[in-house]
């Protein structure tokens, strides 16, 4: 029998990729400030900045876009949205938001506040700014095997559970709430077993505090306790999702992510008042209730996505092919995390730069590097993403990755086979990159915006 796993979908319309060299996306560097976000998409080769919005989406999606009915109320693509949720998230209340973090917003506007305290396996970026904003402390939880990038272990994204009971035992008072990330983006991408959820929620429960799901890559986290957590194997993908929302009393999500949609989110919650509280928020800023921040052609896309993300095929394919990157880039002897992540790959930038200091941000070093060398673009996630505090003091980030995130359903094995050869060769240089420094920053989520300057040395001169 073949054992290739192949793409479970064939190319049914194309976005032609414009080829640049060397030369000049280094001057794209330069005029971008270092700073791969500043880059134009047009001159960026493989894409792999983020696994966000940039999905492909399906002939049916696409249907649904046409179908999207613009009701200010009650549209029937917003049942039909309500009902696609509620299928996998059987929470009583649905408030659909423009993406992710307006959800986040809204729950942490609502719960937290100064003083308060917020654990999390590992929270995002956005969901760490969202947390500050209100004056709280976001604090990350998650498991010590999750910080050790080159260890395997098969749920890296677990959360502490002792660490969680003895911090809600100190300050219970300051802790309206705890937040589990499936799967644990910034740890890597790794995911959070059925048996930590419930044991996570079994501490909240003690302690009455309520539980949420950062759910943002919800299907992939299934998948990966499908295939790794004992008594799983047999199970439909859909029915673990279920479990997983049944240990939590609310969630936030990001349907640009496992969605399979380029925009959209919600949040959702058992709570009536919390509801109402969220609501009335939401009415500000997002929307009138049945469509947040969306269009009701955009709830059309999300309720399709979300019946396609569960498919099976589609999720072995997608967690296999990410794998197949991360073989072949440690098959070329560079350090990246293990096991590989289910939407993204993690080099190790630390290990692969053991040369340049967290302050000078080696993962932004690679990441610039690979860009001037193949034009793949991809995200530091280390101390320029983590490393600045609310305070302004600036402080090594627990990990120096850079990740290779993987759109959905968009880039062949060739693309791929690119990606490895271009990341190798770089690698087989790496004691000849440089560091940089910042030259100017924003107070917060400065990664987005920040402009660099390389440090002098022989590579950048
Ligand atoms: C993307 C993401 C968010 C924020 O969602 P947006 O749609 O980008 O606003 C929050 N948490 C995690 C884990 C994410 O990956």
């Amino acid at each position: 029998m073949p054992t290739t796993i192949i793409e479970p979908f064939r190319i049914h319309s194309v976005e032609p990729i414009r080829m640049t060299t060397a030369e000049e996306r280094r001057a794209a560097l330069v005029a971008a400030g270092w700073n791969l976000f500043a880059l134009r998409g047009e001159d960026v080769l493989i894409d792999l900045l983020t696994d966000s919005g940039t999905g492909a989406m399906s002939s049916e999606q696409w249907a649904g876009i046409q179908r999207g009915d613009e009701s200010y109320a009650g549209s029937p693509s917003w049942f039909r949205f309500e009902a696609a949720v509620r299928t996998l998230f059987p929470y009583r209340h649905v408030i659909p938001t423009h993406q992710g973090r307006a959800a986040e917003r809204i729950l942490l506007g609502a719960l937290a506040g100064p003083g308060s305290v917020v654990p999390n396996n590992t929270h995002f970026d956005t969901t760490r700014a969202n947390t500050e904003a209100t004056g709280a402390e976001a604090v990350d939880l998650v498991i010590p095997e999750g910080l050790e990038p080159a260890l395997d272990h098969p749920f890296k994204g677990d959360m502490d559970v002792e660490r969680l009971d003895a911090l809600l035992t100190a300050r219970r008072p300051d802790v309206p709430c705890v937040i589990v990330t499936v799967t644990n983006n910034s740890g890597g991408g790794q995911p959070v077993s059925l048996a930590n959820l419930r044991e996570v929620r079994a501490v909240c429960d003690r302690h009455g505090v309520p539980l949420f799901l950062d759910a943002c890559r919800f299907a992939e986290n299934a998948w990966f306790i499908r295939e790794r957590e004992p008594g799983q194997q047999d199970r439909d993908v859909a029915d673990i999702v279920r479990d997983m929302a049944a240990c939590a009393h609310g969630m936030t999500m990001s349907a640009k992510k496992d969605g399979l949609a380029n925009i959209g989110g919600w949040l959702a919650v058992d709570d009536d008042e919390l509801a109402e509280r969220c609501r009335t928020q939401l009415i500000l800023t997002e929307g009138f209730p049945t469509y947040g921040g969306l269009a009701g052609r955009d709830l059309d896309a999300i309720a399709q996505g979300l019946r396609e993300v569960v498919d099976h095929d589609y999720l072995r394919y997608r967690v296999r092919s990410t794998a197949y990157v991360a073989e072949g880039i440690a098959r070329a002897g560079v350090p990246v995390l293990k096991p590989a992540g289910g939407h993204a790959v993690y080099l190790d930038a630390r290990a692969l730069l053991p040369h340049v200091p967290p302050l000078e941000y080696p993962g932004q070093a690679l990441a610039t590097a690979l860009y001037e060398a193949g034009g793949i673009r991809s995200c530091e996630i280390g101390t320029v993403m983590f490393g600045r505090r609310p305070d302004g003091s600036e402080h090594p980030a627990p990990l120096e990755l850079v990740r290779l995130a993987i759109p959905r359903r968009t880039y062949t094995q060739s693309h791929m086979d690119y990606v490895v050869e271009v990341v190798a060769e770089v690698a087989a240089d790496a004691e000849r990159l440089r560091g940089l420094r910042i030259t100017s920053e924003p107070p917060a989520l400065r990664h987005f915006t920040a402009r660099f300057e390389p440090l002098g040395g022989p590579a950048r001169d």
